[in-house]
């Protein structure tokens, strides 16, 4: 795999950032991202750089593929969410505490189609890796991205990290990189951060907001269990130095007081410069001794990259971290782990407890010896006073002329596997699709395409798709990964049955509900249905980047005209999409429905397809239509 990547990477005069390296989002933030500049990425976190004032956004990796083929990437103009930062964080009130409140004002829907952009006097009371993870998280409520004004904080990260010729230049342009006087926005909301508690969101979602102090009182009331089995640090949204100061101080506290983490403590640093200076610095050696476990620099258990041994698989049970996401099964594969998303200093806080009812504001813990002591707020430095330490040189540059590199795929690869074509649209409708799976409920790209043991097939098309659409719940009997498949007239696992029909002809559909593909911009989420044969996905509203995805592969993401539609269809029904030949943007199209008893009916559907991309969808795929093009301009 590493091969391939060092080779395809020195063939196209692509960087490799080797294994160890670290987050990319962190490496982004410490070599890349610039003020003012415009970066796409392929990944719902992308939006990281937006601390550092860039407009940086998650999206599809085909979309990706389009930009870096030189062709112009397009995006329906967004709104515009303002948010309002006055007052100061104080306490243990982190930058991570901004935006848990924002996700519980906005919840995970709330910044579709939207940017949102930080203003007001607050935002020079934050450090420059503090807005970082502000952005970062904005991905948790949808948004498009999210950004800061530049400032002096960015200036001295800019400048701390190698980067003062940009940091001057930022400065000289510094007017054109914040809001214009008396700037509008579609809707504005106002946090003072003199009040801002530490919160605690979860589980299951990461907009289930909890002021700190009425934690308890939630964990009692909703059974969920208090006492903690792992915290852990660490992730793209909090490895700075700052995050690792200030957890690391809480820690400190407790060694002082002979006392250690009460459950496993992880902690992942966000990037080899990161893991060095913690370790220069001292702070590694703080958590290894309060009974921490320094981890890879990588994402790890933030997508489930851990393999959980102490608790087992259905097993009730409470997590705490610092991540952004803590979906069911996200990170430990359990789902019921139920996981809380909070500030590293609380989630350190919260691990020497071992105990989610602990406020560290509030209650005390026990020393060595008996006395009952409690923890000060925590404390750190935003940049590190000795500079950074890189650590180990984990970067390969491409070489001046890459003509001659062969790119590196192993034929008998369980990982990789080159991708062939997809078929063109035949230029008919579609007729008597079955309905793979009708999906109830949430259902998000991790629902539609496991993270954790799956990712290692990340480049083998056929092997991952065998876990489509495996953690959606089926309308018809309340399960996951099992579906009425017609085909074999039995109940299927859902990649079995989408298998089945593509032996049998038949094209399907997935039916689903809202928000449907919210989560990592996972094209694979997208990549598998078209591969087992997919045609079109139903649902009564879309996550932006899934959406794009699944148009880029050449299915047909359609949502109910009338979202009531949705309990219309019956997971056995067939369904007939009609109008193809007359697509065009803003155009609805009419879907028939078929019931197994022969009963009939209609309902209209809309797309948000325009001109170019219903090409996508004739050509069979973006990627095909690109080909067409480039042998269009090579004949002319
Ligand atoms: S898996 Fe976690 S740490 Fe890695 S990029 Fe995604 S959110 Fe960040």
């Amino acid at each position: 795999m590493y091969d391939f990547l060092a080779t395809a990477g020195a063939k196209f005069g692509i960087g490799f950032w080797k294994p160890g390296s670290g987050i990319i989002h962190q490496i982004v933030l410490e070599n890349y991202a610039l003020p003012g500049l415009m970066m796409i990425g392929t990944d719902s976190h992308t939006p990281n750089a937006g601390g550092l004032a860039m407009c940086a956004v998650g999206v599809g990796g085909a979309d990706a593929v389009d930009v870096m083929a030189g062709l112009p990437w397009e995006l329906k103009a967004p709104k515009v969410i303002g948010v309002k930062l006055t007052g100061s964080l104080r306490g243990w009130a982190a930058p991570k505490d901004v935006i848990l409140k924002v996700a519980g004002i906005l919840t995970v829907k709330g910044g579709t189609g939207a940017i949102v952009e930080y203003f007001g006097p607050g935002v020079d009371n934050l450090s420059c890796t503090g807005m970082g993870t502000i952005c970062n998280m904005g991905a948790e409520i949808g948004a498009t991205t999210s950004l800061f004004p530049y400032n002096k904080r960015m200036h001295a990260y800019l400048a701390a990290t190698g980067r003062g010729a940009a940091a001057s230049l930022a400065d000289t342009y510094g007017e054109m990189l914040r809001a214009d006087e008396g700037a509008r926005y579609d809707s504005v909301i106002e946090i003072n951060m003199d009040e801002l508690e530490p919160h605690i969101n979860g589980p299951f979602t990461p907009d289930l907001a909890h002021p700190l102090s009425q934690f308890a009182a939630a964990l009692a009331k909703n059974g969920w269990p208090a006492d903690l089995s792992a915290g852990l640090i660490g992730s793209c949204t909090n490895s700075s130095y700052e995050d690792m100061a200030r957890a690391a101080s809480v820690a400190k506290q407790a060694l002082t007081n002979g006392v250690k983490a009460k459950i496993p403590f992880n902690v992942t640093p966000g990037s080899e410069q990161i893991r060095a200076t913690i370790a220069r610095d001292g702070f590694e050696d703080i958590f290894v001794k309060a009974g921490g476990t320094v981890l890879a620099n990588a994402c790890g258990p933030c997508i489930g990259q851990w393999k959980r041994t102490d608790v087992a698989k259905g097993a009730k049970n409470s997590i705490i971290s610092s991540f952004n996401r803590n979906f069911a099964a996200r990170n430990d594969s359990n789902p019921a782990t139920h996981a809380f998303v909070a500030s590293p200093e609380i989630v350190t806080a919260m691990t020497l407890a071992g105990s989610l009812a602990f406020n560290p504001q509030t209650d005390a813990l026990m020393s060595e010896d008996g006395r009952e002591f409690t923890l000060s707020p925590p404390t750190g430095e935003e940049l590190p006073p000795r500079g950074y330490d890189p650590g180990e040189d984990t970067f390969q540059k491409p070489p001046p002329d890459g003509a001659h590199v062969n790119v590196v795929v192993d034929p008998a690869s369980q990982r990789l596997q080159l991708l062939a074509p997809f078929s063109r649209w035949n230029g008919r409708d579609i007729e008597g699709a079955a309905v793979l799976i009708k999906a109830k409920g949430k259902c998000t790209t991790d629902h539609i395409s496991m993270a954790g043991p799956w990712l290692k097939y990340r480049g083998h098309l056929d092997n991952i798709s065998n876990n489509l659409l495996i953690g959606a719940i089926n309308a018809e009997n309340d399960t996951a990964n099992s579906v009425w498949c017609e085909a074999t007239g039995k109940f299927e696992a859902v990649p079995a049955a989408g298998r089945a029909y593509k032996k049998a002809g038949t094209p399907w559909v997935v039916v689903g509900d809202q928000n449907y593909g919210e989560g990592s911009s996972r094209e694979h989420a997208a990549l598998e249905p078209r591969h087992l044969g997919g045609v079109a996905v139903i649902v009564k509203s879309f996550a932006r980047i899934h959406e794009t995805n699944l148009k880029k592969q050449g299915m047909l993401p359609l949502t109910f005209a009338d979202p009531a539609d949705y309990d219309k269809v019956g997971p056995r029904d067939r369904l007939s999409i009609m109008g193809l030949a007359e697509l065009a943007p803003g155009k609805p199209l009419t879907v028939r429905g078929v019931a197994p008893g022969g009963k009939t009916y209609t309902f209209t559907v809309n797309h948000t397809f325009n001109a170019n991309q219903i090409g996508w969808f004739k050509a069979g795929s973006a990627l095909n239509m690109m080909k067409d093009l480039a042998a269009q301009s090579a004949s002319a």
